[in-house]
């Protein structure tokens, strides 16, 4: 679990290249800054790869988020100290960890236990309190709902009904939806129980939201 100079310099690089396509929030840049990357990713990736702009294999075929990704998303949730967050698909942690680092209460779902077997772990190792739930995330978690925001870290095919009603009014929900492996950025404001406003936000790319227990 090192985290070195030259872990911290390329980090460093990572989140000049995620200013110049864009990036604005500091307080998500800085989280970024913060946030060991490279612990979250457990394949043989050469140290001067680590910290490139890519989507890394994790296990159970599946994928830590592109850097971009998780930059664009946290923004997207337009974070203020105090709110409580629904992530669905911890994955690796690596999302889970960088709202943590923004001084949030986080929730997170994972469907494949292995995966939560391993990141659970991991994030108490590095201090990153998280409530981490074994689950399936079509479902939310009605019972510490209400959340602020929700974000979504996998391919949704539809929007599921459960997390719209677990969003408070005036919460935002971030969520790919699309069928395979290409979706589209939405956000969902709520402006009442059953009024919400949606923006489309361009071109996505995660790997499916599970429907069936066999993965
Ligand atoms: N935020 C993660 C993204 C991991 S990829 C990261 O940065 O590493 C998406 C994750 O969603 C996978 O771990 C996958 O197992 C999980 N997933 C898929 N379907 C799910 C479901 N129905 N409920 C909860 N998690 C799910």
């Amino acid at each position: 679990m090192v985290d070195s100079f030259k872990h911290k310099g390329l980090r460093k690089k990572m989140v000049g290249q995620l200013r110049e396509r864009g990036i604005t929030d500091e307080a998500v840049l800085e989280a970024m800054n913060e946030v060991p990357r490279h612990l979250f990713i457990r394949d043989n990736i050469f140290l001067s790869h680590i910290y490139d702009l890519k989507a890394f294999p994790i296990e159970a075929d599946q994928t830590i988020s592109h850097p971009y990704t998780v930059a664009l998303q946290s923004s997207l949730l337009e974070i203020k100290r105090g709110d409580k967050i629904l992530e669905i698909g911890t994955g690796s942690g690596y999302q889970t960890a960088v709202l943590v680092a923004m001084g949030i209460k986080v929730y997170s779902i994972e469907r494949q236990r292995k995966l939560y077997g391993i990141t659970k772990p991991l994030l108490s190792q590095l201090r990153y309190r998280a409530k981490l739930v074994y689950g399936d995330g079509y479902a939310g978690l009605p019972s510490f709902a209400p959340f602020d925001k929700i974000i979504v870290t996998a391919g949704a095919p539809f929007v599921p009904e459960a997390l719209k009603q677990q969003l408070k009014i005036g919460g935002y929900l971030v969520i790919p939806v699309g069928e395979g492996n290409s979706q589209r950025m939405y956000r969902y404001t709520k402006l009442s129980e059953n009024e919400f406003k949606e923006e489309e936000l361009g071109e996505a790319s995660f790997v499916p939201l599970l429907t069936d227990k066999a993965k």
